[in-house]
């Protein structure tokens, strides 16, 4: 049975105070969210622990947006996963195409970073997806079966999530269209071993297109940026009909 999750994505957004203040609003606006899916807020570092406080008794989990592949060291700037668990974060972003275009993780380092995550029981969020240039030269599936193929070695996938961002999407306004995304994901689930693995749509998905993206059989949730930031918008987005 594949479950749905509905992740925000905040990226280097919010303060501590902005944060509680988001979660002031957010809370009460997914009061009536149907409670057949996950709802996840992949949040900066420095958040992490007040939003850990401010959570509990609430349906919200914890998401981190990177974790490194060594349990301790000499790996400045760097997070592992036990500190992530020890504050009480239960997903973490890995491979965001932010991460592989400005601080050049591979599909190598994506995957070190993914069997790190669940050995300590984490679950990863595992981004893949192409560049408008390669979508143009029909590269597409080509370059996302390489990601899962060298990202996927050796990690569990009965404790995995997928999102399906194409690079273009991202940031853009420019959402893939729904049954173009539904056709890729249905590929990468082709990829997979397990069935049932949470795959995710990411690339501007907002109030406004939720609903279509989501009515797509292969699409089980959304890896949300932008519209994440709003406690109303992304209430809206996880209470889609
Ligand atoms: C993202 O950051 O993963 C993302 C999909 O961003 P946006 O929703 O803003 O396109």
């Amino acid at each position: 049975m594949r479950k749905i999750i509905l992740a925000g994505n905040w990226k280097m957004h919010k303060t501590q105070a902005e944060t509680l203040e988001f979660v002031a609003q957010f809370k009460p606006a997914i009061d009536d969210a149907p409670d057949d899916r996950g709802i996840v807020l992949c949040v900066p570092f420095t958040d992490l622990a007040i939003l850990s406080k401010n959570l509990h008794g609430s349906a919200i989990q914890l998401g981190a947006q990177n974790v490194h592949w060594e349990e301790t060291g000499a790996y400045t700037g760097e997070i592992s996963a036990a500190m992530l668990n020890e504050v009480g974060v239960r997903y973490v972003v890995v491979g965001h195409s932010e991460r592989r275009q400005y601080f050049g993780e591979t599909n190598e380092t994506v995957n070190f970073r993914l069997r790190a995550a669940q050995k300590a029981g984490l679950t990863p969020i595992l981004c893949v997806g192409e560049t408008k240039q390669q979508r143009d030269a029909n590269e597409t599936e080509a370059v996302i079966f390489q990601q899962l193929k060298e990202g996927l070695v050796g990690v569990d996938q009965s404790q995995l999530v997928i999102a399906y961002e194409p690079i273009w999407a991202i940031g853009t306004g420019d959402t893939c269209a729904s049954d173009e995304a539904n056709r890729v994901i249905g590929l990468i689930r082709g990829k997979l071993t397990n069935a049932d693995v949470t795959i995710q749509y990411g690339g501007s998905v907002n109030p406004g297109n939720v609903d279509e993206i989501m009515a797509q059989p292969e699409i089980d949730g959304a890896l949300v940026g932008g519209a994440s930031l709003k406690p109303d918008s992304f209430a809206r987005i996880v209470c889609f009909q």
